[in-house]
């Protein structure tokens, strides 16, 4: 079955967010925890959470996930930066268990040229500082085009951060198919190989969801601009591939494609489950 949905506005609620997730045959979706700039995070209503629990129970909704902010770096330079960054991943995590047994996605971080090393024990110490071992939320690390000073646009540095951290059992991985092929990986010729590489580094195991996005730009770029689905350098052929790969049913699918509306999503949603091969 395909598990699939799109990033939605947070700013009506959970409740809202599903409903809009049911008009375009979601059957899951992505929202930001807070301003993607940072900055507050709305305050939870135990009666929407409720409302939106039942709906998803009702719809046999499969897992959640919800996206730090951009501005989250844990690995600046800057310590003022690192505890911003810190306090608002400890919020963001606590307000999670509201939505027990979900997923929180985090862009590892840019270590604006304190070196790779640096940056990997950076962002391992903020895990360590706020992850508990009754939380019940998995801590996803999103693939990176390698814009920058990004770290994690290799494999190898997510399971190095994976390693360091106290409770890896909590921590999995979201590949974003515009981001790792930006950053070299051939998910268009070579998924196979690809496939087989991130089992081999990080394994399949951890791989929980996968942001599904075209590109704008050419393999290896380290770009990072997302495109409409079919309308990129990956094109439809090869996210078709993608979708029905047999070592990518258990994970679900996110569309962030640069749609103004939800029936934008909903044609692409439409466009995905008509070449979804599987039962
Ligand atoms: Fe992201
Ligand atoms: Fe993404
Ligand atoms: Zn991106």
């Amino acid at each position: 079955m395909l598990h699939i949905g799109c990033h939605l506005s947070a700013s009506k609620g959970y409740l809202a967010m599903g409903k809009d997730a049911l008009k375009i045959h979601a059957d899951t979706f992505q929202f930001f925890t807070r301003n993607p700039r940072g900055g507050k995070a709305k305050e939870i209503k135990e009666n929407d959470v409720a409302a939106f629990l039942q709906l998803a129970e009702a719809h046999q909704f499969t897992s959640i996930l919800a996206h730090a902010p951009y501005t989250m770096n844990a690995c600046s330079a800057d310590a003022s930066v690192r505890q911003f960054s810190r306090d608002m991943m400890a919020d963001d995590l606590q307000r999670m268990e509201y939505l027990p047994g979900n997923f929180y996605n985090f862009h590892p971080g840019s270590h604006v040229g304190q070196g790779m090393d640096t940056g990997i024990a950076q962002i391992i110490e903020q895990l360590n500082a706020v992850m508990w071992p009754e939380q019940r939320t998995t801590i996803l690390l999103e693939t990176m085009a390698g814009k920058g000073s990004e770290v994690g646009s290799r494999f190898a540095e997510l399971r190095r951060i994976i390693d360091g951290v106290a409770l890896p059992e909590k921590m999995g991985v979201c590949l974003d198919t515009c981001h790792v092929y930006d950053a070299g990986y051939d998910i268009v010729d070579h998924l196979d190989d690809v496939l087989a590489e991130f089992d081999a580094v990080i394994g399949l195991e951890r791989l929980k969801a996968i942001h599904l996005n075209d590109s704008m730009n050419p393999m290896n770029s380290h770009k990072d601009r997302h495109a409409k689905i079919g309308q990129g350098s990956l094109g439809l052929e090869a996210i078709c591939r993608i979708i029905n790969h047999p070592q990518l049913q258990q994970v679900f699918f996110i569309l962030e494609t640069p749609q103004d509306t939800l029936d934008g999503y909903g044609e692409e949603i439409a466009l995905l489950r008509s070449c979804y091969q599987r039962d």
